[in-house]
């Protein structure tokens, strides 16, 4: 067997060795059926419960309240962009999005194709540091629905609590932040999330929504692009993404097995601090992107004084098994990703590393 990676993704990312143990255990006969799950009917008992077992679990470990429809849909965040208005955004209202990076924009751009829109706030002006505080939001009570991204993958910033909103609904695409702390479902009528960084391979997109938004969303949709359906069929209207759903299942097994969400979110503030500790310590070296209020506790972004001292950095990382370090390649500079399957042992290999080009370079 090889060597892990060091392995910093931004998403898809790394995955627990344990899980991904397990699944090679049961990649050519699950459980006695001489069959692997990709081989098996979505309609057979056996895959029946491995997909009711997963929407279980999301519903035990993120405290998923009655009222609530757990979905398993594909197309990505990206087409949670599009489904959020044409279900949600009646003509005659306006839906508000708070910017705060790249991926609310896109959101943003989607919704203006099909509906009324304003940005309720938005951090653009300061190169997206920092999140908005509540007083800085605005939209109006009649307002269709706000939208929010709870973590900010390319800038790495993050909403430390939510803004109540209430009448108005509150959606966040939660795509980076998901499960990586405690979350109160009940603040928002929808969250979504595309598996790839903290809930399994890329190919599945979370929904959990609330059935009352479901029940008044318009008819006349395409199918396929009603959350009804999807909500009516328990996510077998067709065939959903089997195997990326019995992923899913084997990592929220393991959240479960590290004792649930609430141990997993120290430990992710564990892992960050070790490595924001580095940036605060050498303020002048490892120029941190976000404002400290603002951290992200997944997506670590920072800088380096000159584009040579960033090259030579990222490139001796490489040398030493780092995987994924570089920027997103629309802002460039260095962002470690630390989702919940990434060590703290490989955390503290970072920290060392940062520690020790930093002294090569006093
Ligand atoms: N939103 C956020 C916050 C993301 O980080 C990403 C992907 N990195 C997306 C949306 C887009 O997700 P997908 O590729 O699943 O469409």
């Amino acid at each position: 067997q090889g060597k892990r990676a060091l392995n910093f993704n931004a998403g898809p990312a790394a995955l627990p060795l344990e899980v991904l143990e397990q699944a090679r255990e049961e990649f050519v006969d699950f459980g006695g059926t001489g069959m692997s799950v990709m081989e098996m009917s979505h309609r057979s008992k056996t895959y029946e419960a491995i997909h009711n077992e997963t929407a279980a679990l999301v519903r035990e470990l993120l405290g998923v309240p009655e009222g609530y429809d757990v979905l398993f849909l594909q197309g990505g965040a990206s087409l949670q962009f599009a489904m959020v208005p044409m279900n949600f955004l009646p003509k005659g209202k306006a839906a508000g999005y708070v910017l705060t990076g790249s991926w609310s924009e896109k959101a943003l751009k989607e919704a203006q194709r099909l509906g009324e829109t304003f940005v309720a706030a938005s951090t653009k002006d300061g190169h997206y540091r920092r999140i908005p505080g509540a007083e800085e939001i605005s939209f109006g009570k009649d307002s269709a629905y706000l939208h929010v991204t709870s973590n900010n993958t390319i800038y790495g910033t993050e909403w430390a609590s939510f803004p109540d909103t209430d009448p108005v609904p509150l959606v966040a695409d939660m795509s980076s932040d998901i499960l990586s702390r405690k979350i109160d479902v009940r603040q928002f009528a929808l969250i979504y999330a595309g598996a790839q960084k903290n809930l399994g391979p890329s190919g599945v997109t979370l929904v959990i929504v609330r059935k009352d938004m479901v029940e008044r969303a318009p008819e006349d949709l395409p199918t396929m692009l009603q959350y009804r359906t999807h909500a009516k069929n328990n996510s077998l209207y067709n065939t959903p993404p089997t195997f990326g759903i019995y992923m899913m299942g084997l990592v929220l097994k393991w959240v479960k097995g590290q004792g649930g969400v609430e141990a997993v979110e120290r430990r992710n503030r564990e892992k960050a601090g070790l490595i924001y500790k580095v940036i605060d310590d050498n303020p002048d070296f490892y120029l941190g992107h976000a404002e400290p209020t603002s951290r992200s506790l997944m997506n670590v972004t920072f800088r380096l004084p000159t584009p040579e001292l960033e090259k030579e950095f990222l490139d001796g990382a490489k040398a030493e098994g780092f995987v994924g370090l570089n920027g997103h390649r629309s802002v460039g500079g260095c962002r470690a990703s630390l989702y919940n399957a990434v060590p703290v042992e490989h955390c503290a290999a970072l920290r060392d590393y940062m520690v020790e080009f930093r002294k090569k370079h006093a």
